[in-house]
């Protein structure tokens, strides 16, 4: 059983030595990852699925690690008591379901040492709710597989004194600090998708494109920022494209 790319990312942020909760585990790989490398000494696998949960049980136990990572059916955190996991796990979900599982479950996710969450949309709104409800994001890495972009965050549940911008909610503070190359090709593709909009408000009525104008613009450079296009050679290309008629 080998892990995909995503769940080794996954799996590589959590803090060896402890007791691993994975909430929507599906298959179970994950906890059987971090079991049979000795990562973990034991681990819950938790899905509000019985199909899913079911699955995990068959590999937990071809894998023969049925007395060292338990099943739990359930929505989200219920399963689980605070202080029965040192690291939750929650990753493959939309950022708006992951949301409302933390909320839902905060006594349980703030008694944990760590959380390492990987949410699959929203990932600037689900930033800024960890912000604002009390986390730390100590880390995080990208990667990207069969042409998708995922982020990755180890999150401990500590308030962040820190004052973030607005791209680094976009983007991630450490993913900006450290600028790994996935994370420069993500915002190249990023940059072309806005200004292929921006080519498609030109065809649009010009008082109803405005709004969206603007803010296609303002997230153009949010990106520039980061590639560091945004001194000289980002006014340069802002302004090509207002003679292109874009600006
Ligand atoms: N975590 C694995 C991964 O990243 O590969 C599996 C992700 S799979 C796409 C999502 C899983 O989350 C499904 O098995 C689904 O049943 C489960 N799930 C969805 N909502 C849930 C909830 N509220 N509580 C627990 N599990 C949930």
């Amino acid at each position: 059983m080998e892990l995909s790319k995503r769940l080794s990312v996954i799996a590589g942020l959590v803090t060896p030595g402890g007791r691993v909760a994975d909430v929507g585990s599906d298959h179970g790989y994950l906890p059987i990852d971090l079991v049979r490398r000795g990562i973990c000494p034991g681990a819950i696998a938790i899905d509000v699925g019985k199909g899913p949960l079911a699955r995990a049980k068959a590999h937990i136990q071809e894998q023969g690690l049925t007395d060292r990572i338990e099943v739990r059916l359930g929505d989200g955190l219920t399963p689980l008591l605070p202080g029965e996991a040192d690291t939750i796990v929650i990753a493959g979900m939309g950022g708006p379901l992951m949301q409302r599982i933390l909320a839902d479950g905060e006594k349980t996710a703030k008694a944990a040492k760590e959380l390492v969450l990987s949410p699959q949309s929203d990932v600037r709104e689900f930033r800024r709710f960890l912000k604002t409800e009390g986390y730390t994001v100590t880390g995080e890495q990208m990667l990207q597989e069969d042409g998708k972009y995922y982020a990755a965050m180890r999150v401990i549940p500590q308030p962040d004194p820190d004052e973030w911008t607005e791209a680094e909610y976009a983007y991630g503070k450490w993913l900006i600090r450290e600028r790994p190359p996935v994370l420069m090709a993500f915002l190249q593709k990023k940059l072309a998708s806005c200004e292929e909009i921006l080519g498609r408000l030109d065809q649009a009525d010009p008082g109803k494109a405005a709004a969206r104008r603007r803010e296609v613009e303002a997230k153009i450079r949010e990106i520039q920022d980061i590639l560091n296009l945004s001194g000289e050679e980002g006014e340069k290309s802002l302004s090509a494209m207002e003679k292109d008629g874009k600006g």
